[in-house]
This record gives C-alpha cells, structure tokens and sequence, in this order.
C-alpha cells in the first residue's frame, strides 16, 4: 500500500468529521501557492498526537458519569502546542483535530513561537453546578498530566470554559508538582498570574482587524453597520469594541436568539444582563429574532462569533452584508467560502481575525516564565501591531497572487511552519 493511501485511510478513520475534512480542504487549497515539499505538505496534514481520556465525576444527586475529553497537538515544529479547551455537547475527536489544525496555521501567521493544539469534553455544560464543573475541570486536567506542561503544550479557555476553569486547570498541575506553575494555562484571573486585556483580547483582536480591513478598503468604521452573532467573550467583547469606535451594532444574538434594532442597541445593558442571567432568552426589549433571520438582516459588517458551521451553501447566498468577519473558529463552510466569493462579500478569515486570544496568551505566558507583568496600554499596544503586521501580510498575499484572504492567511501560517520543518529535518 502506497503511503498516501496509507495516510488517507488514517486520517479518514480517526478524524473523519465535517469540520476536519474542511480543515484539510482548505489546507490543500492554500499548499499550491505555499511552494511545499509534498513530503512536508503530507506530514502537516496529520496531528502528532491525539489523546482519548473518559472523565468520571460524581454529579451533586450522587450519580456518577463518565465524560470522554479529548486533546489534540497539531504540530510542535515551532514550539510549545497552544489551544483551548471547549466544554460542549458536540466536542469530537474530528473536531478537536481541526481546530488543532487551525491553531497551528494561526500561531505560524501571527509569528508566535507555538504550535496548534484544542481539546474538550463532551458534556453539557449549560446543566451543570459549578462544583460539578469544577470536578469535571479537575479530573480532566489530571487525565492529560503526562501530556500537558508549559514547554509541551498549554491549554487556555475556549466555548463554554473561562478564567475559572483556568484557575482549577493551574492549581490541578500545581498539586502534582508540588508548586505553583503559572505558564501552564493562559486566559487565568490575574489573581494567579493571568494578563492584564486578556478577557478582551480576541473580542478586541477582531475589532482591530476590521478597522484594519475598513482603512484598506476606504471605509469608515464609524459609518458602518454591524451585526454580531454569538455575544460570550468573543462576540460580546467584540459588539462593544465596534461601539466604542463608533459604529452602529444593529443586532446581536446568542443561543436563545437575536435582538434587532435598527437606530442601534446598548450593548452595556445588553451585556450586563447576559452575564446576569446566562444569555439573553428572558431580554425583552426591541424585537426578537432568530439567528437564521439575523444573519440574513442587512448591514455592512457581519461578525461571526458564535461557532462553527453557520454560514453554508444553504444560507449563504441570503447574507445581506458587504463584509464578513470570523471572531469564531470555521464559522463558514467550504461551499459557503466559494458562493461568497462570487457575490464579491470578502472574509476576514478566523485564523486572522480572533488571533488576539492566542497572542495576548503568548504575552501572559512570557510575563509568567518571566515573572513581570506588563501594564494594559502596552500589551494593547504590542497586540495591535502584531495583528496589523499579520494583515499587511495577508492583504499583501491575497492581493499579488488573486486570492481570497482566507487562502492567503494560511498560506502565511503553513509557509513558516514548513520552513521550519524543512530546516529541522526528519528524525530520526
Ligand atoms: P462563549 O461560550 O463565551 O460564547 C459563545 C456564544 O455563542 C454564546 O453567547 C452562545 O450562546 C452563542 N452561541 C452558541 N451557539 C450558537 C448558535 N448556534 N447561534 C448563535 N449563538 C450561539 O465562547 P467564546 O469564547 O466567545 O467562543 C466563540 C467562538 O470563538 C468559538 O468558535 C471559539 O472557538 C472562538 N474563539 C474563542 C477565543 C477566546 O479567546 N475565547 C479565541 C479564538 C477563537
């Protein structure tokens, strides 16, 4: 049997979903354009490592379950693995893969020294206590000891997780070694040595690259109108970001649906009470919507914030926007990408655009390994210019070769990723 069949069948078995097949496609989009060695191109199509752990915990009525978590590590040419850890009902092992996979295009574009990782539990989250969230984070945690460290691979919140979750996960491997580590999660309250603007940073991050695309485009972002679905740390972050530069946020929406208006929302008093009461179901103000009708509202910019797979051949060809942005992971499906295209509606790409979670953690870890913290204004300062340089280069890619920024943006990621892999060689 050929290598490459050999290959195929592989990944076909343990990660066929519909996110990684997306994942790959793209990957076998953008490689024609990357100049790779096909050897070195067919090694990047494969995780290195993937973990199945089953997770018991006792629930507060004194049941017991067993819950299956998952870890993925990409690639760890460049460094340390780095991804989030989601907590949600649909967590695969497929999954965790593509959003490793994407992870490590995403650090390598934003000239992190990381690699990609994700993992998860498959659990609900939505029904659980805290204490029995926090046993699951507990038990979790110590599954993955012998896989996890902050020079292997250093985990950070993702949906439905949080600094809390980041604080169990640091003080789980801090009782085993004996002290505390820090650097082994980002995304943690400052308290145990989180950073100043990380809660912000991806729901910011987005914001910075569409100002940056708008600039590019002879906008003004003060004159457009946005839609944001999703409102948890992205999306929510993100809606008041647009509104603080002055732009028009028309309607926004989370699980339970949307909330339309078209002189404009008060994103504060919005967001207070999703935190207070969990999500906006109960918010009874302006008009409901579902997200199906949100997404299809007129506006300038739609951010999408919310998940994977919500804009696809069956919906993309209603979108009434002039500018699509990713603040979530793979939030557009393969058919969706091309039938946008045509309509001439360019993306800003996920692995571009919410790329200020992943770089505000690489500051937090160098100010834990470092144990020197910088203020707020300057990681603001040093995460803007790290994402406009990421932009320039996109824009600069997409626009020489013909190509959509998508494309372009993982072009930039697995150019560097093969370099280094290239220069490094094949072990043994
Ligand atoms: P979150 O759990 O804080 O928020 C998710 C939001 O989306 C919630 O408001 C939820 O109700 C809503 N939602 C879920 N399903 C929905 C649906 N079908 N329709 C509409 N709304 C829906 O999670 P988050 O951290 O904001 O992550 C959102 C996305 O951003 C994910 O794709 C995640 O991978 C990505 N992301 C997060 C970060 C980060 O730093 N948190 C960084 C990069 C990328």
């Amino acid at each position: 049997m050929a290598s490459t069949e050999h290959a195929r069948s592989y990944e076909q078995l343990e990660y066929d979903t519909p996110l990684y097949r997306t994942a790959i496609a793209q990957f076998d989009q953008a490689v024609p354009y990357a100049q790779v060695d096909d050897g070195i191109a067919e090694r990047l199509r494969h995780p290195e490592r993937s973990i199945i752990v089953a997770c018991p915990i006792k629930l507060d009525d004194g049941r017991r379950v067993v819950l299956p978590g998952y870890r993925v590590q990409h690639s760890s040419v460049l460094g340390p693995t780095k991804g989030g850890v989601r907590f949600d009902p649909e967590v695969t092992l497929g999954e965790c893969a593509a959003l490793a996979v994407w992870m490590t295009w995403k650090c390598a574009l934003l000239r992190l020294p990381y690699g990609g990782a994700k993992g998860g539990v498959r659990c609900e989250p939505r029904a659980m206590s805290r204490g029995e969230l926090e046993r699951l984070t507990r038990r979790f945690t110590s599954e993955l000891l012998p896989f996890i460290g902050p020079q292997e691979d250093i985990p950070a919140p993702d949906m439905a997780t949080n600094e809390q979750t980041m604080a169990w996960m640091m003080d789980t491997y801090s009782m085993q070694r004996g002290h505390a580590v820090p650097e082994i999660v980002t995304g943690k309250p400052i308290a145990v040595g989180g950073s100043v603007f990380r809660h912000e940073a991806t729901g910011a991050g987005v914001v910075m690259i569409v100002a940056r695309a708008c600039e590019r485009m002879g906008w003004k972002l003060a004159e457009q109108r946005c839609v944001v679905q999703g409102f948890g740390n992205v999306g929510g972050i993100a809606a008041q970001e647009l509104v603080d530069r002055g732009a028009t946020v028309v309607a926004v929406s989370d699980v339970s649906g949307g909330v339309y208006d078209p002189d404009g929302l008060d994103i504060p008093t919005l967001s207070a009470f999703a935190i207070e009461h969990g999500s906006l179901e109960a918010w009874q103000t302006g008009t409901r919507i579902t997200n199906e009708e949100l997404l299809e509202l007129e506006c300038d910019i739609l951010v999408l914030a919310a998940r994977e797979d919500q804009v696809r051949a069956d919906n993309a060809s209603r979108l009434n926007c002039r500018l699509v942005a990713e603040g979530a992971n793979g939030p557009t499906s393969l058919e969706a990408d091309e039938i946008l295209r045509e309509r001439g509606i360019p993306i800003l790409p996920d692995i571009l655009t919410n790329a200020g979670g992943v770089t505000v953690s690489y500051f937090e870890w160098v100010q834990d390994l470092g144990r020197l913290f910088w203020g707020r204004d300057e990681i603001r300062a040093k995460l803007a210019e790290k994402l406009n340089d990421a932009f320039d280069r996109v824009w600069e890619i997409s626009h020489e070769r013909g190509i959509p920024m998508r494309t372009a943006a993982l072009v930039g990621g697995i150019r560097d990723v093969s370099s280094a892999l290239e220069a490094r060689g094949l072990y043994p």
